[in-house]
């Protein structure tokens, strides 16, 4: 037997723990993994594969588990227990399904109609969790994974035929994550999107305090509320280095210019499937104008009055937090 999480979509099955909620892991049978040795043909490996079922990064799972895989603001190890040992496969709540495996107390209609919105309702025991909600609560290399789950089941239900041929394909041998086409070799692989995202910073040109550059998006939305602010993100380009991308993607939508630029930290974000690279850089020249389809506000913000700022768990988030360590104060 071998432990797997349940995905539907973007949300992860969960029980409802004194910690808040967690992802259950049911028992599955093990695939004999004796069967796909290195010298086995494709064909052992294909019969082994299964839609709706895939292997988790063992690395993931183990040697990130003790360490905090954020910025390490707090250096210290997240606490561990029984509960959240990494399950080592992922499987759909379809393939649970098709497979007659038993999820407790779930009851028969739930998983489509009840994704649960905030505040939680503490007394559904098992449900269905959105992982944007579970990011906010869950050890980071807990959420890493489950990320990793949810991209990974996606990418097998959507990479079943040939993009060049439309030929049926079948999974690589050797154990590589890739589908091969039969007729032309085309191979394909889980895609990863790298996407940059910056915290731009300066003195503030009265009084000396550091501040930041925040920008609240249209895509946030107008609440009646406080309004959101956030950092200037966007896809890096085919051809372009990183941190070409960041200075092409501030200066379309705020009209400044950087400079400083480094590299911080990364974050895999599933929707759909990208890689958040957080670079810091220091402002150098420019009035601010913003893109207007983009931004509906940008300006620089002292650290000690920050408007509301991603959610905690976020790589925005770290990333301000890190600078507003660095000038003393805790968010
Ligand atoms: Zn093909």
């Amino acid at each position: 037997m071998t432990t797997a999480f349940v995905i539907d979509n973007e949300t992860v099955l969960c029980r409802y723990t004194a910690k808040g909620w967690r992802p259950v892991q049911v028992s599955v049978l093990a695939i004999n993994s004796d069967i796909v040795k290195k010298d086995q043909a494709a064909e052992s490996a294909n019969e082994l594969y299964q839609v709706g079922r895939v292997e988790l990064l063992a690395s993931l799972a183990a040697s990130n588990w003790e360490t905090n895989g954020s910025l390490a603001l707090d250096t210290s190890p997240e606490p561990i227990d029984g509960d959240d040992v990494p399950a080592t496969i992922a499987i759909t709540y379809d393939y649970a399904q098709t497979h007659g495996i038993a999820i407790p107390n779930l009851t028969k209609d739930s998983h489509k109609s009840t994704v649960l919105q905030t505040p939680l309702a503490r007394t559904e025991e098992i449900n269905f969790i959105t992982y944007r909600q579970l990011i906010t609560q869950l050890p980071v290399a807990l959420s890493t994974q489950l990320s990793q789950a949810i991209q990974l089941l996606r990418w097998q239900a959507d990479t079943q035929f040939c993009s060049r041929c439309s030929a049926s394909v079948t999974v690589a041998k050797f154990g590589e994550r890739a589908m091969v086409c039969p007729v032309c070799r085309l191979r394909q692989y889980p895609r990863v999107q790298p996407c940059v995202i910056t915290a731009i910073t300066r003195p503030n040109p009265q009084t000396g305090e550091m501040q930041i550059l925040l920008a609240h998006h249209h895509r946030y939305g107008r609440p009646s509320t406080q309004l959101q602010y956030g950092l200037i993100a966007g896809f890096v380009e085919v051809g372009e280095s990183l941190e070409h991308a960041v200075m092409r993607e501030v200066l379309e939508e705020v009209g400044i210019r950087l400079t400083d630029i480094h590299y911080v930290s990364s974050q895999p974000w599933p929707f759909p499937s990208n890689l958040m690279l957080g670079f810091r850089a220091s402002y150098t020249s420019g009035e601010i104008v913003i893109q207007e389809d983009e931004l509906s506000h940008a300006d620089f913000f002292d650290i000690s009055n920050l408007p509301k700022i991603p959610f905690k768990g976020s790589i925005a988030y770290d990333l301000i937090a890190q600078i507003a360590h660095e000038q003393g104060i805790i968010l």
